[in-house]
């Protein structure tokens, strides 16, 4: 089991342990998917590492199977959503690239045209 306890006053954790509800879109043994509360596009979910983790580059110097994991559940998610061809995977790490949740996740974001960078 690679699962590291929660953080009590993390919010992904309370999301993932089922204490606060979300409408969750996949899930597996490492990582849970569900959609962002304020949709920047019309596909957007979130891929959550079960594992406590602050950053994503956290996880990977942690666990790279849990790395993995995350990474299948993201192709998983884009697939189920009609996405697969064509979406974003964004990772922001640190207040000034915009995290403001820190519990490792990714945004896929898709269903429209991005034309900025
Ligand atoms: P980030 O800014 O990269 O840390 O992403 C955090 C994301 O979590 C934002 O896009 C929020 O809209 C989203 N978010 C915050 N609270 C919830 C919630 N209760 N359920 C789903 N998404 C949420
Ligand atoms: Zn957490």
């Amino acid at each position: 089991m690679t699962a590291t306890p929660g953080q009590d006053d993390c919010l992904f954790c309370k999301i993932i342990a089922g204490e606060i509800p979300s409408d969750r879109v996949a899930e597996s043994e490492h990582a849970v998917a569900f959609r962002d509360i304020n949709p920047a596009a019309p596909v957007h979910v979130l891929v959550v590492p079960r594992r406590h983790e602050p950053t994503i580059g956290a996880l990977a110097a942690a666990s790279p199977a849990d790395l993995a994991a995350l990474f299948e559940l993201v192709a998983e998610v884009a697939a189920k959503e009609g996405v697969d061809e064509h979406h974003r995977l964004v990772f922001n790490t640190g207040t000034d690239a915009g995290q403001t949740i820190f519990h490792a996740h990714g945004h896929v974001l898709g269903g429209k045209t991005f034309t900025e960078r």
